[in-house]
């Protein structure tokens, strides 16, 4: 099918949750994507910085088509060697001593949030279930972490919402001090907020907060699903900080574009879950773990969070240059290769105006052009899809 015919089929049969732009993506190749009518173009939203390693990486595609022959699912009831092997390479990589795994996002928050209660439970009795989050935070969809997530309009409708919630103003370590009461149990954060428009955590902040859960016993959760893996110019980014977190959770980039997540914890935290109290039928099954391994490996082999810093550095550059020219770029954001532009303009325009050059990017909170291109991306589509963004940001702005 061509791509009118695939899109008037998916109006019809399937619900409409997205808003989707008229693109069908048929085929992928490193950092270029296909439509159904053949139609290439440079991706740099990485099926939101799930393809960190490009798209159809051959060390994914090959240990995919391998394990498919041998064994796809088997219960958690049973052991598999490759989800152990992944949760070694995780522990062996972070500040985790073990780890729980889920299929996507949402789903390692929401675990991520089911294990800080019951740690608390455990060690101090009922009554101690507070997680205090950040304003304009995003963690997924399921009740309990949209309920997580700092933003009115995606809770909108589908109240009553789980209780236990407290939210305050990111990068304000004086307002989340002055939050924490005899309830509260965890603080939740993104290291850098994504869908909240791409704002990074400065260092003064995330110290603070670390220190204070650990002054009042409180469990510090990172939300990395999609900071983690590379992504921000070390393998996790709480890294930066020279902070350990006590949970941290994973998706995204972590199959290498097969779905799989993650909660990471250490210590007490990773030894809190019994038998029976957390479970999942498809979490870590051979075949997704071994997506996992092959990715996971080649990010830390390929030294691809290094060049992540290193082309998000290399962004910034170009991006400030023509922001001396520009004055319709307001500020740029962001941390190794996850970068936001905001703009005097709506963001929507520029990302219209480069999908009919042939370039993906994405807008983030009206007014924030999102790049976050694989970590292996070449420096000639850098420069290729940077040219374009800035034409569209020439053109509107000019009109
Ligand atoms: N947490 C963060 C920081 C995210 O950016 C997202 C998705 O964008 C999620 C959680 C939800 O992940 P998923 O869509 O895999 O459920």
């Amino acid at each position: 099918m061509g791509n009118e015919a695939i899109v008037k089929l998916g109006q019809e049969y399937v619900m409409n949750t997205y808003g989707r732009l008229p693109l069908v993506m048929a085929r992928g190749q490193g950092s270029y994507v296909w439509d159904a009518d053949g139609n290439k173009y440079l991706d740099l939203v990485s099926g939101i910085a799930v393809n960190n390693l490009g798209h159809c990486h051959p060390k994914v595609v090959a240990a995919i088509q391998k394990q498919a022959e041998y064994l796809m699912h088997c219960s958690n009831l049973y052991w598999n060697e490759n989800q152990i092997l992944l949760a070694k390479l995780l522990v062996e990589n972070s500040c985790g001593t073990k780890v729980f795994f889920c299929n996507s996002g949402a789903e390692a928050n929401e675990g991520a949030i089911k294990l800080a209660r019951r740690w608390s439970f455990n060690k101090f009795g009922p009554g101690r279930y507070e997680i205090i989050t950040a304003k304009k935070s995003f963690h997924g969809r399921t009740l309990t972490a949209l309920t997580a997530t700092g933003q009115e309009q995606y809770q909108e409708g589908f109240e009553p919402l789980t209780p236990g919630f407290k939210y305050v103003p990111f990068n304000d370590l004086q307002e989340l001090e002055q939050a924490i009461t005899s309830k509260t149990c965890a603080i939740m954060l993104e290291p850098v907020q994504g869908e909240g428009g791409v704002y990074p955590a400065s260092e003064e902040y995330l110290s603070g907060v670390e220190k204070l859960c650990r002054e009042k016993e409180l469990l510090l959760i990172f939300d990395e699903v999609q900071t983690g893996l590379g992504r921000t110019g070390k393998l996790f980014a709480y890294q930066h900080y020279g902070i350990e977190p006590d949970i941290f959770t994973l998706a995204k980039g972590l199959g290498g574009g097969f779905p799989i997540g993650a909660i990471v914890a250490k210590g007490e935290a990773a030894e809190t879950f019994k038998p029976g109290q957390h479970a999942t039928t498809f979490g870590g099954n051979p075949l997704a773990a071994a997506a996992g391994l092959a990715a996971v490996n080649t990010l830390i082999e390929e030294k691809l969070p290094q060049e992540a810093w290193e082309k998000g550095e290399y962004i910034k550059t170009e991006v400030q240059k023509l922001k001396e020219e520009r004055p319709q770029i307001i500020e740029l954001r962001g941390l190794g290769l996850m970068i936001g532009i905001e703009l005097a303009i709506e963001a929507k325009k520029i990302q219209d105006y480069c999908l009919e050059k042939g370039v993906i990017v994405n807008c983030v909170q009206s007014k924030v052009v999102r790049l976050v291109p694989p970590l292996n991306i070449s420096y000639d589509d850098l420069d290729f899809g940077l040219s374009v963004i800035f034409e569209a940001i020439a053109q509107m702005t000019s009109r």
